[in-house]
């Protein structure tokens, strides 16, 4: 799961990121609500987390504005003072939920469950295509009869791959909803764990899943006979 901060505070956002790493979120910073809104806008996040009081441009007119253009990411604010007229207003303009600063770590967290939660009922609860499984609550992978263990990072890599399943996935799409880094930073980690991910789940089986499409990226999609 991809979750974006928008605070200007360093060490709050500092403190959101650190937490939420360490509940294996992947998760990345912008400082100002104008970076912000760039993200939001380019990128598929699955939560954001938005500060009300922000330089260049205020949290509120930043959701304004994804909410115009029918950007459906769930939105959690924050705010620094308990004003109800902000709080009606954040949630007239499409906020999911609220949080007053200061807030508990924990606090913060059981909200992003509740609305990544929320987010995905309408998802199958299983993600499968041909006989590879993947449940997303109990995290287990299967092909067929035969269990596949996979490192945290491989998860989300094949993770993100079934829930794009049929979808040509670009390093860079990749790199970012994964690592939440840029590609250009990043060189050929993708494809390094595109190979182990395929060892283990394509490398003994005679129907392969993940195909690379030369000079774009990679896809999941069954094909049967193709290698
Ligand atoms: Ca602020």
């Amino acid at each position: 799961m991809h979750i974006l901060v928008v605070e200007d505070e360093k060490k709050v956002a500092s403190f959101i990121k650190r937490g939420l790493e360490a509940a294996n979120y992947t998760v990345d910073v912008e400082y100002d609500g104008e970076t912000g809104l760039q993200r939001l806008l380019d990128a598929d996040y699955d939560l954001v987390i938005l500060d009300v009081m922000l330089p260049k441009l205020d949290g509120l007119s930043v959701m304004k504005q994804i909410r115009q253009r029918q950007v459906k990411v769930p939105v959690l604010l924050l705010t620094a003072r308990v004003s109800t007229a902000d709080k009606v207003l954040g949630l007239d303009l499409g906020a999911d939920d609220y949080l007053t600063k200061p807030f508990a770590f924990e606090e913060l967290l059981a909200r992003v469950r509740a609305l990544l939660r929320r987010g995905a009922t309408a998802l199958p609860a299983v993600l499968a295509v041909a006989d590879l499984r993947l449940d997303p609550v109990t995290r287990e992978v299967s092909r067929g009869a035969k269990r596949i263990d996979l490192t945290p990072k491989e998860y989300a890599l094949l993770e993100y791959f079934l829930r794009r399943r049929d979808q040509v996935l670009s390093r860079a799409m990749i790199a970012q909803h994964v690592w939440g880094v840029n590609y250009d930073t990043f060189t050929n980690v993708i494809d390094v764990y595109v190979n182990y991910l395929r060892k283990k789940i394509d490398g003994e089986f005679d129907l392969k899943l993940i195909h690379t499409i030369r000079g774009v990226g990679y896809v999941l999609r069954e094909e049967p006979g193709s290698a």
